[in-house]
């Protein structure tokens, strides 16, 4: 039986990237993957003549000496055909539509059309962001084992404390909103619903609880570059495990890996029909909710990780409708991504109170059959409601048919030109990504110092780590991509 130098549980991004790095500096490594389908949270699959994004669908980072780009540049490889998208997304509201540009002279001058009574609050806030942000990315992009577990990774962080960093105190201890304060803009409410929305979709929570300097990276990281790619980010992952694939290391599909276990130096990683892989380092990409189900339970009580603490940590969920849309629908907006906001939604961001619309790129044949584009409308939802069964179906109609008559409301036409509508849940991203009881997107923040409750790459079982949107620095493609890279840093220094 061969033994490899590094087994990697997952292949969702954070997986890839650290499959992909490690095969780069000369690693034999294996990928086990429990689908047929790579990438995960940000994978794909294909039904009636459509590609669906699994759930991703913004691609960030592709920019000059964006994470990706980075990557890829290690790798040697070209990434696929995308589209740089400026507006970023239409945000629609009951009274207005906001164009989210990414290029930032248009940003603020249609910040000047749309918060005219406090445009130069908003822009000095935004000139504060891209200051802040890009301090944020110059020490992430170290590749900091954050947070410290040993000696050396606090040795590690020591360098980076300088001018610049101790420059970010306030922003480390304090939230969004109370940055918001000191530009007087905390009580401006058409102000704050706009950037709940935007704070919602990249770090899945709103002002109050969002830590500046999380909230503010996020905010930033539109304006560097989002992307629409090619056959959706499914493309990435491919190229990803291909090259894994070509430098002769093993990506195994279909093999999801029940049981890890020790034996002496060596890790036993059992997988379908009792097979056992083994390995001398392991890289966990299944995600922190899922720890404590695949480890073997001697092994999982070393870990830092407490069962209970773990379960107790909020978490949302993701609604999501995958469809075909008739072209015509969408004739009059070049935007592929649409968000809708509505202030006065009870539930608040969630629900169907604020959701996302990708729409694939018309000339885009990977993604739909001609005349047609396929789409994606998704919202963070409470999980506890999905897995009680008597109301299961009924609920996910009523979910449906909601944000499906939202759409249609500013896009008239849309309910008709709808083609094979297929709503999921919590209770499928448990099935299909294994996602413990469903819970996407990592920990929502709870406040100005909830990121120090975050989960390092170390697990604290020597050789054993971690990484994905359960991990430092969290959610998002690029947080994952962070993080795989980071458990590679990792096993190269061990
Ligand atoms: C609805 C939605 C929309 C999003 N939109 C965006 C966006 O537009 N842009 C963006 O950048 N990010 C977005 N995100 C976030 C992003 O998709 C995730 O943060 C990221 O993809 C998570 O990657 P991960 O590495 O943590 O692994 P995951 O995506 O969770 O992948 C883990 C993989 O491990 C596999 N697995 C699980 N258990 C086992 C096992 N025991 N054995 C073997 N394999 C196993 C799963 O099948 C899966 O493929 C979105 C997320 C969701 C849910």
């Amino acid at each position: 039986m061969e033994t490899y130098d590094t087994a990697i549980v997952g292949a969702g991004f954070g997986g890839l990237a650290a499959g992909a790095q490690l095969t780069k500096m000369g690693y034999k490594v294996a990928l086990f993957e429990a689908s047929n389908e790579l990438g995960g949270s940000a994978g794909k699959y294909e039904r009636g003549g459509y590609r669906f994004q699994s759930g991703a669908t913004l691609g960030m980072g592709f920019e000059e000496e964006g994470v990706f780009h980075s990557l890829y540049q290690t790798l040697g490889l070209k990434p696929p055909p995308m589209t740089l998208l400026n507006p970023i997304m239409d945000i629609h509201l009951p009274d207005r539509t906001i164009h989210y540009y990414r290029d930032r002279h248009q940003w603020y001058e249609e910040i000047d059309r749309q918060f005219p009574d406090v445009k130069e609050k908003v822009k000095a806030f935004y000139d504060e962001v891209f200051y802040v942000g890009a301090m944020v990315d110059r020490l992430v992009h170290q590749l900091p084992i954050f947070p410290p577990r040993t000696v050396k990774d606090w040795a590690g962080l020591f360098p980076l404390m300088n001018v610049p960093s101790v420059k970010m105190m306030p922003f480390l201890t304090q939230t969004i909103y109370r940055r918001l304060q000191k530009f007087g803009l905390h009580r401006h409410s058409l102000f704050i619903t706009f950037l709940n929305g935007e704070l919602m979709d990249s770090v899945q929570t709103n002002v109050e609880r969002c830590p500046a300097f999380l909230g503010y990276a996020a905010l930033q990281t539109f304006h560097k570059g989002a992307y629409a790619v090619q056959g959706g980010l499914a493309t990435i992952a491919e190229q990803l495990a291909e090259y894994m694939k070509r430098q002769g290391n093993d990506v195994f599909m279909r093999h999801p890996i029940y049981e890890v276990s020790q034996a002496g130096d060596l890790f036993n990683l059992k997988s379908k029909r009792e097979k056992v892989f083994r390995s001398e380092q392991v890289i966990m990409n299944n995600s922190v909710h899922n720890l404590h189900h695949t480890l073997f339970p001697r092994l999982a009580r070393q870990s830092y990780v407490r069962k209970e603490k773990e379960q107790s940590r909020e978490a949302w969920g993701a609604f999501i409708i995958h469809a075909g849309v008739k072209e015509e629908v969408f004739a009059n907006t070049e935007s592929l991504y649409h968000q809708f906001i509505d202030p006065a939604n009870p539930e608040g961001l969630h629900d169907g109170g604020q959701f996302l619309l990708s729409l694939s790129r018309p000339e885009d044949s990977f993604m739909a059959p001609e005349g047609m584009r396929s789409l994606t409308l998704s919202t963070h939802t409470d999980i506890a409601q999905w897995w009680m069964r008597e109301n299961y179906e009924s609920n996910k109609q009523l979910m449906t048919d909601r944000l499906i008559s939202i759409v249609n409301h500013y896009f008239p036409g849309f309910a008709e030109g709808l083609d094979l509508v297929l709503p999921g849940t919590p209770v499928t991203f448990q099935k299909w990504l294994k996602r413990h009881d469903g819970k996407v997107g990592g920990y929502a923040p709870t406040g100005k110092f909830s990121w120090l409750n975050s989960y390092s790459v170390r697990t604290g079982i020597p050789r054993l780590h971690q990484c994905g949107d359960t991990v430092f620095p969290g959610a998002g493609t690029l947080g994952v991509t962070l993080s795989g890279l980071m458990a590679a840093k990792l096993i190269s220094q061990d």
